[in-house]
Parts: C-alpha cells; structure tokens; sequence
C-alpha cells in the first residue's frame, strides 16, 4: 500500500495551486485526476487566453450563503501574489478592462507555469486515475484508486464543480461531502447564457452575431457591459454576470441605452430633427439591422414629429427598460461556474479543514463560494488552495 502525506483528488486550478505549494514546504503530494489532462477549464478560460485573476478581487465579488467565508483566503493570498508567480514565469499578460488580466498568448502559459512549479517542488501527478472509494482510518484516509490502496493523514477535495461535464466536471466532491456528513447546498449553473422563446427567441435569432452596450438589472443587481444576441437567447458579458442573481420566472430589465435618460433623448431629438425617421435615429445608435427590427416589431416607424408625447414615452420604456423573460438558461452544458456546493458554514475558513471530519479539506469552486465574471473564479481556486496548503 502506498502512503504519502497529502493526497489531492482533482487537478484543476484549486488543486494544482495547493499541490505545488504544500510540495513546497515540504509535503509528499499525490495528485489525482480522472481526466486525461490537467487543467482543462485553465485551457478553455477566458476565450483561450485564461482571465487568471481580477486587480479589484473583494469579498463582494463572490456568492456564498456565507458571505464572510471567503475574506480570510482571499486576504492571504491575493491577486499580486499570483501575478508575482506569473512574473516569475515571465509569462506575458494584460488587463483587459475593469482589472480582468488575461494572457497575451494562450492560456497554456498559466497551466504550464502551475505544472512546472509542481514538477520542480516533486508533486507526483497522476492522470486518468479514478478514486473508487474512501475511508476514515484511525490514521487519516484510506483511498482505494485505479492505483492501488493509498491512506494519507491529509486528503484534499478539488474536484470543482457541475459545469462542462465534457471538461471531466462530476459531482464526485458532493457525493463525498455528504459522506463525511456534510451538507451540500443546492446547485445551479451560474455565468451562463440564457434561453428564450416565442418572438424574443426570433428576434434574438435575427440579430444573432449583434453586440450592444447595455445595463442589464435582475433582483437588484445591475451590470453594464455588453450582450450578445445569439442563435439561442441572449449571452455576453452582461447576461453572464446578471444570470447568476436569475431565478426561472424573473424578468429581466435591459437598458438599451444605457449613457442616456431614453425619453429626454428622444424628446431633444424630436425636436431637432422632427422629420427624422425613429428607425434613422435607432440606426445612428444601433446597428441598421437592429433599429430596423426594432422599430418594426416594437413602434412601427414613423417621422419622430408624429409621436404623440404617450406614444415616446413608451418607445422610451421600451429602449430604456425592456422586460425580458428567459425560457432558461443553457444550463451546466455551457456555463461558467456551479453556485452553491459544500456548505462552508462547516469549513474553516483559514485552513479549509472540515470541521465533521479532521484532515478532510475542500477548495475551490466545490465550496459554496462563487465569483463573478472577470477573473475572481480562479483567484478563489489560488486562495483557498494556498490557505489549505498552509495546513495539510
Ligand atoms: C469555459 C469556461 C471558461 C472559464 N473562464 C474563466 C476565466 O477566464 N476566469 C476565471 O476566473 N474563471 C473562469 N472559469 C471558471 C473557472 O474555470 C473555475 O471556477 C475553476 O476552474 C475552478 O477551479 P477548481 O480547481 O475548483 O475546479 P476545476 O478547475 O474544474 O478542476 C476540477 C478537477 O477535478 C477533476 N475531477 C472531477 N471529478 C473527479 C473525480 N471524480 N475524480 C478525479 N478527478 C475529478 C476534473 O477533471 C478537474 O481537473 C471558466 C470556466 C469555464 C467552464
């Protein structure tokens, strides 16, 4: 029987993080994936060019039914402490936009560096390898895997969450938080585009490829960014970030005309250009196609001066304000991230330890902590898997 102390089941962007740091200090580390490869959503990431932190990360860029969980981890390593590692690796990166940096190349920078620091720090790394089934010993955990049995005083869960079944995401880490009695919150897909149907899924098919600058608002949040009409519903930046807070039924606003009050514009402009067509002046702010579609199926076009005052303020709600309500979402075939997961009111929050089951850790996206578009995803994955290595 091989004994070592630490496994770690998952090599993702959390476990790959913990590996290399507590091989660092001196830990034997076993790492085990059942995947082919390590690191596939680290490949996938931010369009192939891997948004591997946010400049800005803050607690309250993460949901959590326990809000302040996050705090410790994010504090003990933080965004400059994965940009020195990057640095070092001279890997070349660039901020996008709102403190998102991304790799100038390709994304296979960041996973190379993390397999580099886990070969120089001696973490024995083994892929296709299934874990069939785990026990509490008196000594720490006993695993019974594709590579014989394996005990270890330490074991770490970094299996991540739903999301991307074809990226080798399981529900695996669930299954053995509840084993140890843990309680799993319910889960969804978050960061996700949405579904829609009837005329909106016709428009949206229409206008498929189009981007718009927009604010879009749900149950109180808002975010302004851009979103993209596809052949499905509607994604981008925007809906991505809003899904999250989307609950099935709940309309969504989205301010079309986000820099401007829509019915003070729209009066100025009718009296500056009465004879104007409303779908000329749509033209001048969206693409042709889009004001023309617009205009037909909302207002019907007409020259601006033969508005009546009613008739502009309800252009003006509509472009200011339009409700939209999602079939669905694309669900976790697409989407970004899992919210809810491992309960983490029974984590500790500076070592990730259980507190059911000593010697028992879980990082990462499997924990009831999820971040926002931009980078925070991963910077959770760095932070809790240092803080867990501090400690197994
Ligand atoms: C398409 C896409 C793009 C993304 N882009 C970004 C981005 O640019 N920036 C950002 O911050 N976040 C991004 N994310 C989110 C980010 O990838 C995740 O939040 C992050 O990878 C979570 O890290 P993790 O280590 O917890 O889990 P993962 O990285 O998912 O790793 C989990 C690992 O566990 C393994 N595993 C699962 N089940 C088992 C099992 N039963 N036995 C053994 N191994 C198992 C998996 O094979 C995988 O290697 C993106 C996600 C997706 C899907």
């Amino acid at each position: 029987m091989r004994s070592t102390d630490v496994v770690i089941i998952g090599a993702g962007a959390a476990g790959l993080m913990c590996a290399l740091t507590a091989a660092a200090r001196g830990r034997h580390v076993l790492l085990i994936d059942h995947s082919n490869k390590a690191g596939k959503k680290i490949l996938m990431s931010g369009g192939g060019r891997c948004n591997f932190t946010n400049m800005y990360t803050d607690p309250a860029n993460f949901f959590s039914q326990n809000p302040h969980f996050c705090k410790s981890a994010l504090a003990r390593y933080t965004p400059w402490d994965f940009i020195a590692l990057v640095s070092k690796h001279g890997v070349p990166y660039h901020e996008k936009k709102l403190g998102q940096l991304f790799c100038d190349n390709k994304s296979k920078d960041i996973l190379n560096m993390l397999l580099e620091e886990c070969r120089r720090a001696g973490v024995e790394l083994h892929l296709n390898t299934t874990v069939h089934q785990i026990e509490k010993t008196e000594a720490g955990y006993l695993l019974s895997t594709d590579l014989g049995p394996i005990a270890s005083p330490s074991l770490v869960i970094a299996t991540g969450g739903l999301s991307i079944p074809t990226l080798g995401a399981t529900g695996f880490g669930y299954e053995i938080a509840r084993q140890f009695g843990h309680t799993v919150l319910a889960t969804r897909a978050g960061l996700v585009p949405f579904t829609t149907d009837g005329r909106l899924k016709e428009l949206c098919t229409e206008l498929s490829g189009t981007s718009v600058a927009c604010q879009v608002s749900c149950n109180g949040q808002s975010f302004r960014e851009s979103i993209l009409f596809t052949h499905r519903g509607l994604s981008g930046p925007a809906i991505l970030q809003i899904s999250s807070f989307w609950r099935p039924g709940d309309a969504v606003e989205i301010n079309l005309l986000p820099d401007d009050d829509a019915l003070e514009w729209l009066q100025g402009q009718q009296s500056a250009r009465p004879n104007s067509e409303l779908k000329t002046l749509l033209g001048e702010v969206f693409t042709k196609k889009m004001a023309t579609l617009l205009a037909d199926s909302w207002f019907a076009s007409k020259p601006l001066k033969q508005y009546t005052p009613a008739e502009l303020r309800d252009i003006a709600g509509k472009l200011g304000a339009w409700q939209v309500v999602p079939a669905g979402t694309e669900g976790y075939r697409t989407a970004e991230v899992t919210l809810g997961g491992v309960d983490t009111r029974d984590i500790s929050s500076k070592t990730m330890e259980s507190r059911k089951s000593p010697g028992l850790y879980f990082i990462g996206e499997v924990l009831d902590v999820t971040g926002h578009l931009g980078g925070f995803n991963f910077q959770w994955a760095w932070a809790s898997g240092y803080a867990a290595a501090q400690f197994v």
